[in-house]
Order: C-alpha cells, then sequence, then structure tokens
C-alpha cells in the first residue's frame, strides 16, 4: 500500500473515531439512562420498582423480552452502571412484539435490597400455568397466564453485575410487592394466581433464604349465582412502625371470562408483632377477607357503577392512611383517614386534563402532602407534583419536573427510602415502531442525566427486528385486540 493511501486511512479512523466518541468526550448528557425498557417498563403495582442504600439508588424494570434489568446511580461518585440483564423472564418473546397487546406486561420485576445490601427481585409470573402443579389459592380459570414467579438475588452485595435464582416461593404469582420491615423482616405480597385467586404474603427472617408457606389475606371467590366471580387488585405498603397498610379495590370477574370492571375502594391494616388485621376504626378482622365480610368491615368508598382502580397508600405520623386511587379515566383521587372517618374523595387534578394520571404521594403530615404525578395535557405527557397544605381539600400544582410531548409515560411507585433527588421512576411514550423506551430517573428537580454514549442498549434489538420484518399491527385490529385483554397491566 502506498503511503498516502495509508495516510489517507489513517486519516479516516481518526476522523471516525472522533466521530464517535465526540459525544464523550464533550460529555453531552441526556434525560435518560437507558433506552431498553420495553412494553411497559414499570408500574407502580409491581413495587418497589427501586432502592436507595446507603450511597447508590438501584432500579429495576422489564427490558427486551420481558426479562428483568437493574440499573444502579451512585449519588457519590455520580456514576450510573448497568442496565445488566439480571433474570431471564419464562413469558418473553423472540422476537420482541412491536404491539404492546402481544406482551404479557405483567412479569415486570419488584426489587428490595436486604440489611446485609444483596438485591432481591421478585419477576416473571402473571400468575403460573397448570404444569406449576395446583394451585391452592386460584381457579383452574385463574390459570392460563403463564410465566413461573422467580426470585433472583445479586451474588454480592451491593452489586448488581451477577444474579442467582433461588428457589424458595410460590411460583403461582403476579404482581410481586416487597415490604421490609424495620427489624429486617421481609413480606412479599403478591396475587397467587390470575385474577380469580387469593392475595397472599410470604414472609421471611433471614434476608429472604427461607420464606413462610403463602397466608391468604384477601380471598377470592365465586358468588352463590355461579355468574360473578369476586375479585381484587390490592396494594400493600408498610405503616408506621411495626405495621403494613393494605388499600383494594374490588374486581367483579364474570365467571369463567375476565372483565375490567374495577369498584370501590377498602383498607386495613396488618400488626406484625402477631400477624394480625384490623380496620380503619381497629376492630380486629378474621382473614382472609371475603367481599362481603369486606363490604361490612373495610369499605372506605362505595363508587356505585363507578369505575375505580388501584393507587397507593402512605401514612402520617399518627399513623393514618391516606390513599390515592384512580377513577373513571384515570383521574387521581384522595382520601384520608381522620382518626374518626374517610374525608370526602377529591380529584387532585380538576384542570380538565382528566385522563392517565397515575404516581404516588409523600405524606408530609396529617394536612400536608405532596402528590408525584404523570398526566397527558394540551399534547404531552408531564410528571409534576401537586401539594395540600389543608389536608387534602385543595391541591396546588408545583412546576414541571419533567415533559415531552406525545402520552404513555407509565410512572413506578416511590423509591424505597428515597432521596429528593432519585424520587421515581418513569418510562416514556412509546414510538411507533417498537416498543422499546427510554428510562428517566426523576428528582425534585429532574432527571438524573447521564452521558448519551452510555445509555444505547438495544442495537441488537433494532436488527433483530429489522431482519424479522415485523410490522406494528394497524390500528384498528389493535382496538379489537385489546378489547379481549383485560387484566391489569
Ligand atoms: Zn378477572
Amino acid at each position: 500500500m502506498k503511503i498516502q493511501n495509508l495516510v489517507r486511512r489513517a486519516a479516516k479512523v481518526f476522523l471516525a473515531s472522533a466521530i464517535l466518541t465526540g459525544p464523550v468526550a464533550r460529555g453531552a448528557n441526556v434525560d435518560y439512562f437507558a433506552d431498553n425498557g420495553f412494553g411497559k417498563p414499570l408500574s407502580t403495582l409491581q413495587h418497589p420498582s427501586g432502592e436507595h442504600f446507603k450511597t447508590t439508588t438501584y432500579i429495576a424494570y422489564q427490558g427486551p423480552h420481558e426479562d428483568a434489568y437493574v440499573a444502579a446511580y451512585n449519588h457519590s461518585t455520580k456514576k450510573w452502571s448497568g442496565p445488566v440483564l439480571a433474570g431471564v423472564s419464562p413469558m418473553g418473546k423472540t422476537p420482541d412484539p412491536v404491539d404492546n397487546n402481544e406482551v404479557d406486561n405483567h412479569g415486570k420485576p419488584a426489587m428490595m435490597v436486604d440489611n446485609k445490601g444483596y438485591i432481591h427481585l421478585v419477576f416473571g409470573s402473571h400468575g403460573g400455568n397448570p404444569n406449576l402443579g395446583k394451585n391452592k389459592f386460584g381457579t383452574p380459570a385463574g390459570f392460563g397466564h403463564g410465566g413461573k414467579q422467580t426470585h433472583i438475588v445479586s451474588k454480592n452485595p451491593e452489586d448488581i453485575t451477577s444474579w442467582r435464582v433461588v428457589d424458595n416461593i410460590s411460583p403461582f404469582g403476579t404482581y410481586p410487592q416487597f415490604v421490609q420491615m424495620d427489624d429486617g423482616d421481609i413480606y412479599l405480597f403478591y396475587r397467587h394466581g390470575s385474577h380469580q385467586s387469593d392475595w397472599v404474603y410470604q414472609k421471611s427472617s433471614d434476608d429472604g433464604l427461607t420464606f413462610s408457606s403463602p397466608v391468604s389475606v384477601i380471598k377470592h371467590k365465586l358468588q352463590a349465582e355461579g355468574k360473578l366471580h369476586d375479585a381484587w387488585y390490592a396494594w400493600f405498603a408498610k405503616g408506621k412502625g411495626d405495621t403494613i397498610t393494605a388499600s383494594y379495590i374490588y374486581h367483579p370477574c364474570s365467571y369463567p371470562n375476565h372483565t375490567k370492571d374495577r369498584l370501590n375502594v377498602y383498607y386495613m391494616k396488618m400488626n406484625c408483632a402477631d400477624d394480625s388485621w384490623e380496620n380503619a376504626v381497629g376492630e380486629k378482622l378474621a382473614i382472609s377477607v371475603t367481599k362481603e365480610y369486606a363490604d361490612q368491615k373495610t369499605l372506605v368508598l362505595n363508587s356505585g357503577k363507578g369505575r375505580c382502580n388501584h393507587g397507593t397508600c402512605r401514612v402520617d405520623q399518627e399513623g393514618h392512611p391516606h390513599l390515592l386511587f384512580r377513577y373513571e379515566a384515570g383521574q387521581v383521587r384522595y382520601t384520608r383517614w381522620t382518626g374518626n372517618a374517610w374525608t370526602e374523595p377529591v380529584a387532585v387534578i380538576s384542570d380538565g386534563s382528566e385522563n392517565g394520571q397515575d404516581g404516588d404521594m409523600i405524606v408530609e403530615s396529617p394536612t400536608s402532602v405532596r402528590m408525584i404525578l404523570t398526566r397527558t395535557i394540551d399534547g404531552k405527557n408531564e410528571v409534576a407534583c401537586w401539594k395540600t397544605e389543608d389536608g387534602g381539600k385543595t391541591w396546588a400544582k408545583e412546576p414541571s419536573i419533567f415533559s415531552r410531548p406525545g402520552g404513555g409515560f407509565d410512572i413506578g411507585a416511590l423509591i424505597e427510602n428515597h432521596t429528593a433527588e432519585a424520587m421515581v421512576v418513569v418510562s416514556e411514550g412509546r414510538v411507533p415502531e417498537h416498543l422499546y423506551r427510554k428510562m428517566v430517573l426523576l428528582g425534585k428537580d429532574g432527571p438524573l442525566q447521564r452521558p448519551e454514549a452510555e445509555t444505547s442498549y438495544i442495537q441488537k434489538q433494532l436488527e433483530i427486528l429489522k431482519k424479522s420484518g415485523v410490522k406494528p399491527t394497524p390500528k384498528e385490529e389493535r382496538k379489537a385486540k385489546k378489547a379481549k385483554t383485560g387484566d391489569d397491566e
């Protein structure tokens, strides 16, 4: 080769590498930490989806193939690590669908960090299937959605790079929810099967090495006339001291087929000293709670025909619960227990942006509460805080934290033990061509940014999609399909 050519080639290589490494050298930052969220990567129902431990915020979400991915942000060094593939979902498809109706979306992970720093995830199931044996807490009709509830643990403390499967929980589960107590006890709540199943917990007192057998707390039941099946969507979290709150809504499922109906709001509390339950006025409850018993003892709101969907529950210094639930098309409503009664539920956002609201709340005192909410307004999706100082009667919007044109943000519950810098994770709206989504970690002042060159994780998936020639389903077909699917994502 002539010297001239060599020089030309060297110049080309130099130029190419300068273009490739340019953003790194200049440190161009973007608002997202990874681009490989998939489908509906997170929700408030599978929670927590992140935890702050020592100096690091750990985050778990659903990535390509519905697998569980984990990323971490070290607040001292200001460095990101991951995302890494932590666990493979038995529900994943190859290639990844480009139509969200073909994604199950129930197997996204719940995460916790135990006292020794090991990171635990439960994920990978929409209630299991008959090949896994007999489900003691669900009907055969409650089967059919597949997967296997899977518990994985980081091989080393505070290290997201390697994982092992621990076969110590029921495979029949969905909507996993971890509650950690101050004494180190771990309660893993979930629905023991598909929609026509009980809500149960398994308890561990040894950092998740072993768990008790499942204990049912809310009961599914075919009604006497045999046409409706009592079912539930429930949300569990740490209350004041050694207690756990349960807020839940009723799902009158038709038998044997699923419907999308959701009604009413209920509340009760567990005393972890003896694992007994009581209602808001402190009356002891006999579990597992049936529909009739719940109506009599734990009802917060009879919504009549109005659709109610689950939200979150946080407590004040008195231990009194504050409830966020979604009404009709996804308008967030709020009520709290005053010590004697539930306050009249109030629409937190009342400016006409009625759809797609969701989020969580920080209770500062019985009368001062801040909600962090996502919503769609004026053709854009937005995350902002809404604050009340009068016990929930009126709410004022604070400046927007994050917004993007379009819709379709998903938001998780608050990061456990969160700092002001990293409160909650959201995924940006989908693009038309595929279901990969950008993941954003938000603090009170906005996204925790990352150099753009560190955020790209879907090159391989995009190549596979391109080769497979998979095209998005036409809109009308998509609508028809959507009408058939049902269980909450
Ligand atoms: Zn159902």
